[in-house]
């Protein structure tokens, strides 16, 4: 006996990812896992993007399961609280709860070659797996610019995912760092309390409108008694979504969805010399399309000031430009985005040979099918490489990754088999694949830099492509492109 607990699943992370794999191991009848999460409440980036104004940019008839569709949401983009509600309601109702080990950190899983399981040591103990699913999302971990001078400021500073809720704005002058999505759901919010709002802006985004409306009680009633009212709207949102893509592979075809947002923005910002700083410069969903229908109307009023010279440094009161001017500041807000491409989470899983993930997708991540990577067996690594959406709901990509999980453990179940790795030559050749498709979409002929490039400039993040294309791709566990032993 060593004392060390043993489990079938260990699950890292309690965001829709990881709650998900932990209902459907529920529901196929596998009670013997554990959710390791850091925090001590579940719902990841809906847990931790708490910021004033935060909601979702899918239509929230489609930013469900589909196993638990919601008929009762508010909106017709629901707000993070909205969201964070329907995953706490959605565990409970699984009966997830209970395997949820809070306040877990994982520090380190270690491929054990003798034991042939994963040993992950956690602020809390250590407790071995045979299978190892992380769930931690690639939004999880705030990225801080190096600027100079930032570590003195003397007065407030956070990201917008760590929002300082203890912290009042009213009255005061606000540095925020970016216009990204996050920013321009919470740059509304706060420009009428405070006293300046200095917005940095490095790139201009696009902005479509979001008509956003209340759910009234005659939809509400509708989808609760009219029989399969909510997968008829859901498939109808789906479909309307998924047509983007026509876009994203032809970005000639761009140019429609571009004089929406022009339009958009001639409506809402009168001040020419404010529409030109706020039109992009370069083509529509090379970077994330964002939708809002407040954030100009936020940028027009008499005290906002839209900063285009980059930031030189802060001293311990001020922001200066590059330009030279001082701005006097009480609070920055970096609303910066996250550490996708470098993921903390990727340097304390070790495979084979002591291998951390980081050092295997130096200097580019690359996984097949966006879950398995060659050296790293009985390790799924949930929206891992390639399988972000620039114009869909995620939640259909993690249920088609979960649909593919679970036909693996069936197949490993029924073959009495321990462990399953990816064959790296079908490692390669899905990766050939994703460069051959990735040719003359936006994100490599929109001529932009953007989260979802790398350091080598490869786009290791999205999905190039229809989704149902990847729905059909991890329908079953494919035996053959694993060594399965
Ligand atoms: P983001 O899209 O990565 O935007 C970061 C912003 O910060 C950009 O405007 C970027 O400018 C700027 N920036 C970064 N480093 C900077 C620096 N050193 N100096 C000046 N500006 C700097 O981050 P985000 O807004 O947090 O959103 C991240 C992702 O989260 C989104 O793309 C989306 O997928 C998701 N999200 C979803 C929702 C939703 O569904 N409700 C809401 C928020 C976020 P550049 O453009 O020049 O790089």
């Amino acid at each position: 006996m060593t004392g060390v607990e043993h489990v079938r699943v260990a699950i890292i992370g309690s965001g829709f990812s990881g709650l998900g794999m932990a209902i459907r191991l529920k529901r196929s009848g596998i009670h013997d896992f554990v959710v390791l999460e850091r925090a001590g409440d579940l719902g990841g980036t809906w847990r931790d993007n708490d910021y004033p104004g935060c909601c979702c940019d899918i239509p929230s008839h489609v930013y469900s399961y589909s196993f638990e569709l919601n008929p009762r949401w508010t909106r017709g983009f629901a707000s993070q609280a909205e969201i964070l509600e329907y995953l706490r309601g959605t565990a409970v109702k699984y009966g997830v709860l209970a395997h949820i080990r809070f306040n877990h950190e994982v520090e380190e899983a270690a491929w054990a070659e003798a034991a042939q399981c994963w040993a992950v040591r956690t602020t809390q103990g250590r407790i071995d797996a045979q299978i190892l699913v992380s769930a931690t999302g690639p939004l999880s971990d705030p990225s801080i610019p190096r600027i100079p001078g930032l570590e003195g400021f003397q007065g407030t500073v956070f990201h917008s995912a760590r929002w300082r809720h203890d912290h009042d704005l009213t009255g005061e002058r606000v540095a925020v760092i970016g216009t990204g999505a996050s920013a321009i759901q919470f740059v509304p919010q706060i420009q009428p309390k405070v006293k300046r709002l200095h917005l940095f802006q490095r790139t201009a985004p696009w902005v479509i409108p979001r008509f956003d409306h209340r759910i009234t009680p005659l939809e509400h009633w509708l989808l609760r008694w009219i029989p399969f009212s909510p997968a008829i709207v859901r498939s109808a949102l789906y479909w309307a979504l998924e047509v983007r893509v026509v876009g994203f592979k032809n970005p000639k075809l761009m140019s429609g969805a571009e004089r929406v947002a022009r339009w958009h923005l001639r409506r809402q910002v009168a001040n020419p010399v404010l529409r030109r700083a706020l039109t992009p410069d370069y083509t529509l969903g090379c970077k994330r399309i964002l939708v809002s229908d407040d954030y100009y109307p936020a940028l027009v009023q008499a005290n906002v000031d839209l900063v285009t010279d980059a930031v030189k440094e802060v001293r311990s009161r001020s922001v200066v430009t590059a330009n030279g001017t001082e701005l006097e500041i009480d609070s920055i807000i970096l609303g910066t985005g996250f550490k996708v491409a470098d993921s903390p989470i990727a340097g304390r899983i070790r495979g084979r040979g002591g291998r951390t993930l980081a050092e295997a997708w130096k200097p580019s991540m690359q996984a097949y099918l966006g879950m398995s990577v060659a050296g790293f067996p009985n390790l799924f690594t949930m929206i891992g490489p390639n399988t972000g959406l620039g114009h869909n709901s995620m939640v259909f990509m993690i249920e088609s990754q979960l649909n593919y999980i679970m036909g693996c453990l069936e197949t490993m179940s029924a073959r009495g088999s321990g462990t399953i790795e990816v064959r790296q030559q079908a490692q390669s050749a899905f990766n050939s694949e994703i460069e051959a498709a990735m040719k003359g979409t936006v994100w490599t002929a929109g001529h932009c830099h953007s989260w979802y490039l790398d350091s080598t400039g490869r786009n290791s993040t999205l999905w190039p492509g229809w989704s149902f294309r990847f729905r059909a791709r991890t329908r079953r566990f494919e035996p053959v492109k694993y060594v399965v032993s």
